[in-house]
């Protein structure tokens, strides 16, 4: 235990002395002097909130390599939310961002990335906002960090079906298998009234 804390902080610290920079993988461990250095690189953007950025969240880094982007705290973003809340929430909004709409192993279409989700708060915990579920909801990594400009409004039902009507049949038939799979009940019910 000692050791994990110890290994931590010099890596917080290096990545502190280091902000902007593009650090590598053999340094890293170097500095940590342990093979979990990782691990310990995860809890310092997980837990304790360091704005650390790798590959999968920028294109122009490769695998391995990690940027301190400022010495700015991340939001209480992910921290402090228990696993099950985690899959409560996930679960209930699709495994979508609720901020651009895209799923979780799509690949996003700002940055041609995996989509990575995390749980953000709807108000934030500035604002009083609360850790609890009802408060919480998928986001992906671009709109967390703001990158994405298809966010602004979510689009409602008139303006979807303007848009779906102008489709490929081909792609009308994607929309509706993508609905029958998320509304099952409702489906067969709807088509129940069509007989
Ligand atoms: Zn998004």
């Amino acid at each position: 235990m000692p050791d994990k804390i110890g290994s931590r902080a010099k890596l917080r610290n290096y990545f502190q002395k280091h902000v902007g920079k593009i650090l590598d993988s053999a340094t890293l461990r170097k500095v940590a002097g342990t093979s979990e250095w990782a691990r310990r690189v995860r809890e310092l953007r997980n837990e304790e909130g360091l704005h650390i950025i790798t590959h999968n969240d920028r294109s122009d880094l490769k695998p391995g390599q990690y940027i301190l982007i400022d010495t700015k705290l991340l939001p209480a973003f992910d921290r402090g939310i228990s696993k099950e809340t985690r899959s409560i929430v996930l679960d209930r909004n699709g495994y979508t961002c609720q901020m651009c709409g895209v799923a979780a192993g799509e690949l996003h279409p700002f940055d041609g990335r995996k989509v990575r989700l995390h749980i953000g708060h709807i108000i934030d915990k500035s604002q009083g906002g609360s850790d609890d579920s009802a408060n919480l909801r998928a986001v992906c990594s671009v709109c967390n960090e703001g990158a994405s400009n298809i966010t602004v409004n979510r689009p409602d039902s008139v303006k979807l079906l303007m848009q779906i009507r102008r489709a490929p049949g081909s792609e009308q038939l994607k929309v509706l298998q993508w609905l029958i799979t998320k509304f099952p009940i409702q489906s067969k019910e709807f088509v129940k009234k069509l007989k």
